[in-house]
């Protein structure tokens, strides 16, 4: 009988696409999928290393795990814990140091290997090298069918935020080649994908390089207009962005091309220039708001959301103040929030002007009611509207499907019909905390 597996996946979502390919990878090398971490024989961590808690989590797991592998052991079976993610890449040693119940630390860069380690149980433990280029080449297309899938077209960054890990557990940016993301895309879209977002952790500066008569340099823009051409994709998304690097030519891709959803993630992380200068972000707010107004100008549908870190070492009331103008100037549609927790090797680590932790949480509590009155009002608008909506789930009730609009909001319905991988056009009739209902028009 083949080993089990079970993969649990902490953050964001390059993590998720990371751990569907190693599940994709592990089946097809023999492994079964387990229900859950309990009745696995090998349990697979993926890791993030963004926020303290998630890491912290990562150890409360691993106690937990090492007194289930005891009692395995002791009835003479077989358990394997692997970590992978970024607090793998972070941390290394480290985490066999601390738990010396784990069998392999996996960077994000090294996963197509966990199958080798697991069959073969005599490798090195940690292996943390930045392999992006063969790591890709690796990955398996996905054999499940899904209506809305999640592409990774780029890896690491070069940005260096000062509060950031990701330059230092992802490495340097890599961007996939366009004939291996559309071949990808062309498999899922052959399976039944209708739409797409396209991953990366600065996935705005994707650059490639196709040749037809000469050399061309293949920008998003570019590579969003290539797979719109495939005739059964209908949605185009993509994730994360840096302010720098939206240019011209993605926004008017936004403008002609039907299948680019109107919702742009667009993290600012601050509304102060003296904090942005000290988060290294390399932009001002009044080059954040401009690029937002001439997005708006362009895609008058376009709306935004965005990440903010309220507490940076030494945000005033005042630099809070001027994150506050920027929800109020740009109203996004949603938005993640959060206080500030400093992330060993980041140069913000030893930063001081540390903000009392009381502050913090006051001004985070400000800014997310705020930032929740403007998405109840973004959504209000659309209460009596007609919204095409992709169904890409069952819901939780009977016959209840659910959906999403172009700015990602979910949208519940009823029908006895399979509504799977329909495009429907639904009057909004009710809204509940951030989702709708409605009715099916079409
Ligand atoms: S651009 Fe994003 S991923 Fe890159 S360092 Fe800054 S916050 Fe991190």
């Amino acid at each position: 009988m083949h080993r089990s597996f079970f993969i649990k996946t902490y953050g964001c979502q390059m993590n998720s696409y990371d751990s569907e390919k190693i599940n994709d990878l592990l089946l097809f090398n023999g492994f079964r999928k387990a229900e859950d971490l309990e009745k696995t024989d090998v349990a697979i961590l993926n890791t993030c290393h963004i926020r303290e808690k998630a890491s912290e989590k990562l150890y409360s797991d691993l106690g937990r795990l090492s007194i289930f592998k005891k009692n395995k052991e002791k009835l003479g079976k077989k358990f394997s814990i692997v970590v992978m993610g970024c607090v793998a890449q972070a941390e290394g040693k480290e985490i066999i140091n601390r738990n010396n119940s784990v069998d392999y630390v996996v960077g994000p860069q090294n996963i197509q290997i966990i199958p080798n380690l697991l069959k073969k149980e005599n490798f090195e433990k940690v292996h943390v090298n930045f392999l992006s280029e063969e790591k890709f080449q690796s990955l398996t297309f996905s054999k499940t069918n899904k209506t809305a899938s999640m592409i990774s077209i780029q890896e690491g960054c070069d940005k260096f935020c000062s509060f950031c890990v990701v330059p230092y557990t992802r490495g340097a940016e890599f961007s996939r080649t366009v004939e291996d993301i559309y071949a990808e895309i062309n498999h899922v879209v052959q399976k039944g994908t209708k739409e797409v977002t396209l991953l990366g952790q600065n996935v705005s500066s994707y650059e490639s390089t196709i040749y037809e008569d000469k050399e061309k340099k293949i920008k998003l823009a570019n590579l969003c207009n290539i797979i719109s051409k495939i005739p059964r994709l209908k949605r185009i998304r993509y994730l994360t962005s840096h302010p720098n690097d939206i240019d011209n030519y993605l926004i008017s891709e936004h403008a002609k091309n039907e299948k680019m959803m109107p919702f742009l993630h667009l993290p600012i992380q601050s509304g102060s220039d003296k904090i942005l200068k000290k988060m290294n972000r390399k932009h001002t707010k009044k080059q954040y708001l401009d690029l937002v107004k001439k997005i708006k100008l362009v895609v008058p549908k376009m709306a935004f959301s965005s990440d903010f870190i309220v507490g940076y070492p030494g945000e005033t009331e005042e630099d809070f103040e001027q994150t506050v103008s920027v929800v109020n100037a740009v109203k996004f549609a949603s938005s993640y929030s959060f206080v500030y927790s400093s992330r060993p090797g980041t140069p913000a680590s030893t930063q001081e002007d540390v903000i009392n932790p009381e502050v913090k949480k006051k001004r985070l509590t400000y800014l997310q009611e705020l930032l929740i009155k403007h998405q109840n009002n973004f959504n209000n608008f659309f209460l009596d509207k007609e919204v095409e909506v992709l169904i890409t789930d069952v819901g939780k009730k009977d016959n209840q499907y659910v959906g999403r609009t172009p700015h990602l909001q979910p949208v519940h319905v009823y029908s006895k019909k399979n509504l799977i991988g329909k495009i429907l056009n639904i009057k909004i009739e009710r809204l509940t905390s951030f989702s709708f209902h409605g009715k099916i028009l079409n």
